[in-house]
């Protein structure tokens, strides 16, 4: 497929390395049927660049490319008070001299505090220009339509990119990375049986079954939702998926290349179970690797529950696509070290 027909900026300059889990492997063969489970193999989108490297960086490189296409001098984006994409957005405009704009959502009514550690604090460090706080179920595309039209107000250009950069640009950041993956299985002689990744606002999720379709990649590719059951997740991938696939001329994208799994998010998005603090333990003192209690955390939850269930075959190689989100570890430590009573 011909990528370089889009503007593109590279925020990270080799592959990002994929890697076996011999330790993590043998660890979840104690829970597997049989003792025999998956070989698994990891995907360290959590070391791409821009601060600090995650999933978004990828869908950035076309977004923030278009943007500059545009001639827009502001990114407006918009997310949680914690949102990696948000914070990686910010990092992307200062690496392009750009100014950037956000609307938050607070939630939980009042918990929205500018002084709070985390990502306030490097928002501010980052220099984002303005911050527009809103409640939860606000519009989020009108709000931010409206921080574009006071900008144009001023003679400024700002460039909209929906929560989570998922859109059809944004996508291509995926398509691009099952390219630079393809590559990688060929060099390295790996014949893959599934690659599992998380189902979120759906840019990655979609923008891989697009790049699967595209390069005629037939194994199963799994999503993990991380806020919805797949009734109401696997059509907003399925349509993040054709709108990608329409950019490419690639065709219709067949209603079953879009497969996902619920039951791993719950009680609520952001909200932390007992499946991912063992997830993000098991991960941690098997590979010294780290996971978030938001996604990647919950996404391995997925994976751990799927091969105890038997439905990998014994011995069969699953990649762990590693969105990252690590900043978020350290506004959980209470809960991740075990010190909290949480729901299964
Ligand atoms: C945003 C995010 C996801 C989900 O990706 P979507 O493209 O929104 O579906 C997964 N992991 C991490 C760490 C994220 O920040």
């Amino acid at each position: 497929m011909d990528l370089a027909r889009f503007p593109r900026r590279h925020y990270t300059h080799a592959p990002t390395p994929i890697e076996v889990l011999p330790h993590f492997t043998k660890a979840l063969a104690a829970g597997c049927p049989g003792g025999v489970g998956p070989e698994i193999w990891i995907k360290r989108d959590d070391l791409l660049g821009l601060f600090p490297g995650g999933n978004k960086t990828r869908k950035l490189e076309f977004l923030a490319a278009d943007a500059l296409a545009q001639g827009a001098d502001t990114l407006i984006t918009c997310g949680a008070p914690q949102s990696n994409h948000c914070r990686i957005t910010l990092s992307a405009a200062v690496k392009e001299g750009l100014k950037c704009r956000f609307v938050i959502e607070e939630r939980v009514p009042g918990s929205y505090k500018k002084e709070a550690g985390g990502n306030n604090f490097m928002f501010e460090l980052m220099g984002v220009e303005a911050i527009t706080v809103v409640p939860g179920g606000s519009d989020m595309g009108a709000a931010m339509s409206k921080v574009a039209q006071e900008l144009a107000s001023l003679g400024r250009k700002g460039y909209v990119i929906p929560g989570g950069g998922s859109n059809a640009i944004g996508g291509l950041g995926y398509v691009a990375c099952v390219q630079e993956m393809q590559q990688q299985w060929y060099d390295m002689g790996l014949a893959l049986d599934a690659v599992v990744v998380g189902s979120g606002s759906s840019g990655t999720h979609g923008g891989m079954v697009a790049g699967f379709l595209g390069n005629n990649i037939k194994i199963p590719l799994i999503g993990i939702g991380v806020s919805r059951d797949p009734a109401d997740q696997e059509p907003l991938v399925h349509k993040e998926a054709q709108a990608v696939a329409d950019l490419l001329g690639l065709g219709k994208v067949p209603r079953e290349a879009v497969k996902s799994f619920g039951g791993y998010w719950q009680p609520k998005y952001s909200v932390p179970n007992a499946k991912m603090v063992e997830a993000v333990q098991m991960l941690a003192r098997t590979e010294g690797i780290l996971l978030d209690p938001v996604y990647t955390g919950k996404i391995m939850a997925g994976l751990i529950g799927l091969a105890r269930q038997g439905h990998f075959k014994p011995n069969a190689k699953v990649l762990f696509m590693h969105t990252g989100g690590l900043p978020s570890l350290h506004v959980y430590e209470d809960v991740v070290l075990g010190r909290t009573a949480l729901d299964a």
